[in-house]
């Protein structure tokens, strides 16, 4: 017999399988218990109905109760939609669909009494709701709920009327299905320790809440449930990982740290490098493997760390790599690390998946025999033949695209694993970064090189751009360069190239006196370096670009940074951006130019570039701002996990609390054998089944 969880989700009824595939793909709605733990992103009160006069096109989604008086179409082809007047006593607004229109005139009645949920916008000058719910009030089944839950839906899902409320619908199905309880998912005896629910009361509370204070029960025994077995899960493999691991020990400092030091460094290093480099050093000395995190903002000058660190391995003859998570990053380190080691006469080389095969063999060879004492490179690193005569010092950058997984992966190329080294600029509170990473270390660079002032940034719009280009000019005429960044999302994306390619013009025109240079990834890299080159020189005073600069070009007299359609890009990629100007000695500016028409999100993450300079509080509000359900959000936000309701700015203390209940759980039973323990195993084995391949060294 299939237990009910795991039944496949097309059997209920209401479902059936054209709907299941589309559930499966675009929710990963595949079972029943996929289903269950499809939580709502928010919950709205439905006690209250709207008066039709009290409505506005700000107000968040609402009820209102009333009369469809007239259906009619407007527009054709593609533009082409359903709307119907519904009026109440106070007024009347327009209803609009843009897809299924026979099936919404055949469903829905003129003069039938009608409850309407939407969000109101105002469009042409009338209040119109997209897409509403229509609902009769006497069928209305969650009439007595103050609470009603809201399921993410694509637009995919919209179009097949798969909508947050048939979701719903399908959940108060399965429930009332369901002949037993749901099965726990904790032992009894940590359930009662930190007085949580049961999984069976939570479940249901998530879809129906009966209360607000059961709701938050719900919430914070499922963000428990989520949080625990993550730690668990962490915690198990640390010991492991503890018990069997001795570090490859550096003890020698020798003549690549030294002439580096003496003779190529072009500046002093700031005290938090210093710093930072003695811990790590330490740490590579110990004859324990190091694992540790180095946070600091953009700019910081993270790169110069790994670079001495790297030549410190050199110098006791191990090899080290350096891996990003783009080719551009990649190549920018590698040309970066060469330029800065060249005096030294040590082995560098760029491996990543474009490396042509027979220039990959060569760099392989070279691995191998132990020639190349630093690779810089991107995922290709991890490869299976990828092999190293000794590699000694892994340095992953922008860790937050790199999971458990793939660290392993790098630890399995010795026969120790080689110390590690994960830099990022997402700032992870210390707490946090310890409890998700286990037993990560953490460096921090507080300080930035001097000399560098705060950039002072501007929101503007399309209708500024005159007295922006005066201002631009002014620079321009006191000797600093300008970036000029379009966004481009795929590179490949036509319509993009050709805004650039026209912004590109354009600027040419309005600043004729100038030379301008122009960058973006469709440029043969030769093409890109001359162009990048004609900026660095200073010959070209200013540069339109993609955000290729993004990870690129290091020009301390450019001093304006201004971004096109600055909506269209987030938060972190805004902050990276525009870490590439105030490196100079003069007051730069950062000009956010966005459309007027800003969504509320938008015009909030704008609102915070402006407000702060803080790498921090941005991360902070980033990961705020994003919804729960926004997979790609956790993963980018330096979670190497999906969370479906834990929030690890919000959750900290639930975090806390599920650390202390996991290690308490294996400091009394270490490898879960006791029978109470026996669902901790199985549960665990079900959720990591996909990690199998983490356990390390033999
Ligand atoms: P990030 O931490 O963002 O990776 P980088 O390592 O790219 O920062 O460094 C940013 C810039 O600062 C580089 O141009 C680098 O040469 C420069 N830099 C690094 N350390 C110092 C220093 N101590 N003094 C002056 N400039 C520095
Ligand atoms: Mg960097």
């Amino acid at each position: 017999m299939v237990e009910f969880a795991s039944v496949d989700i097309k059997f209920l009824s209401g479902v059936g399988p054209k709907r299941a595939e589309i559930l499966k793909k675009e929710a990963g709605i595949a079972t029943y218990e996929d289903l269950l733990y499809y939580f709502p992103y928010k919950y709205i009160d439905k006690s209250r109905i709207y008066k039709i006069c009290e409505i506005d096109g700000n107000m968040p989604y609402i009820q209102i109760e009333g009369v469809i008086t007239d259906f009619f179409e407007q527009g054709k082809g593609k533009g082409r939609r359903l709307c119907a007047t519904f009026s109440d006593k106070s007024g009347s607004v327009e209803l609009v669909w843009f897809q299924g229109i026979k099936y919404i005139t055949e469903r829905y009645m003129k003069g039938k009494l009608y409850v309407v949920f939407g969000k109101p916008a105002v469009y042409g000058g009338k209040i119109t709701i997209a897409h509403p719910e229509i609902d009769v009030p006497s069928n209305n089944s969650d009439a007595n709920l103050t609470l009603q839950g809201y399921y993410n839906t694509t637009e995919v899902m919209k179009k097949r009327f798969i909508t947050s409320r048939y979701i719903h619908k399908l959940i108060e199905t399965l429930w009332s299905n369901r002949t037993t309880p749901l099965p726990e998912t904790l032992p009894q005896y940590v359930v009662n320790r930190y007085s949580l629910i049961s999984l069976h009361e939570a479940i249901r509370n998530i879809h129906f809440p009966k209360t607000p204070e059961m709701l938050h029960k719900a919430q914070l025994r499922l963000k428990f449930d989520e949080l625990f077995y993550i730690q668990l899960n962490l915690l198990r493999y640390m010991s492991l990982r503890k018990q069997n691991l001795n570090g490859f020990k550096f003890s020698k400092v020798g003549n690549f740290v030294n002439s580096f030091y003496r003779e190529c460094l072009p500046f002093d290093l700031t005290n938090a490098q210093k710093r930072v480099i003695k811990e790590i050093r330490a740490d590579m000395g110990s004859g324990k493997q190091m694992n540790r995190l180095l946070q600091g903002d953009v700019g910081s000058g993270k790169t110069l760390v790994a670079v001495m660190c790297m030549l410190i391995a050199a110098d006791n003859d191990y090899q080290s790599c350096i891996m990003a998570p783009t080719e551009i990053l990649a190549t920018q380190h590698y040309e970066n690390i060469r330029r800065m080691t060249s005096k030294l006469g040590i082995g560098v080389a760029l491996l990543t998946g474009s490396t042509k095969k027979s220039e990959r063999e060569v760099i392989c060879a070279g691995l191998l025999s132990g020639e190349i004492k630093i690779v810089v490179g991107t995922h290709a690193l991890i490869e299976e033949y990828v092999e190293f005569r000794n590699i000694g010092f892994v340095v992953i950058d922008e860790q937050h695209r790199f999971g458990v997984e793939q660290r392993s992966k790098l630890w399995r190329k010795n026969d120790s694993p080689p110390h590690v080294l994960v830099m990022t600029a997402t700032p992870i509170p210390r707490t946090l970064a310890m409890t998700l990473y286990g037993d990560l270390d953490v460096s921090v660079i507080d300080e930035l090189p001097p000399g560098r002032k705060p950039v002072t940034t501007l929101l503007r719009f399309d209708n500024n751009l005159p007295a922006i280009y005066e201002a631009l000019r002014k620079q321009l005429r006191e000797g600093r360069q300008a970036y000029i960044v379009y966004p481009l999302i795929q590179e490949s994306e036509k319509s993009d190239l050709k805004n650039l390619l026209d912004g590109y013009e354009h600027i040419k025109k309005v600043f004729p006196e100038y030379e301008v240079c122009m960058v973006h990834g469709k440029l043969k890299s030769r093409e890109k370096d001359a162009e990048m080159q004609k900026f660095v020189s200073g010959e070209a005073r200013i540069m339109v670009a993609t955000t290729v600069i993004e990870v690129g070009v290091d020009v301390p007299n450019a001093s304006v940074m201004m971004i096109q359609n600055a909506e269209r890009f987030g938060l972190s990629q805004l902050h990276q951006l525009r870490g590439r100007v105030g490196r100079g000695a003069e007051q730069s500016y950062c000009i956010l130019l966005a459309s007027h028409k800003l969504s509320n999100d938008s015009r909030r993450r704008l609102d915070i570039m402006c407000k702060t300079n803080d790498g921090f509080e941005i991360a902070e509000a980033d990961l705020q701002l994003r919804g729960p359900g926004d997979m790609e959000g956790t993963q980018q936000s330096g979670i190497p996990f999906n969370l479906r309701i834990a929030r690890i700015t919000r959750d900290g203390q639930i975090l806390q609390l599920a650390r202390e209940a996991a290690s308490f759980v294996l400091d009394n039973d270490p490898l879960l054998e006791r029978e109470e323990n026996l669902i901790l195993k199985k549960r665990l084995a079900l959720l990591f089944k996909k990690r199998s391949d983490l356990r390390l060294v033999g």
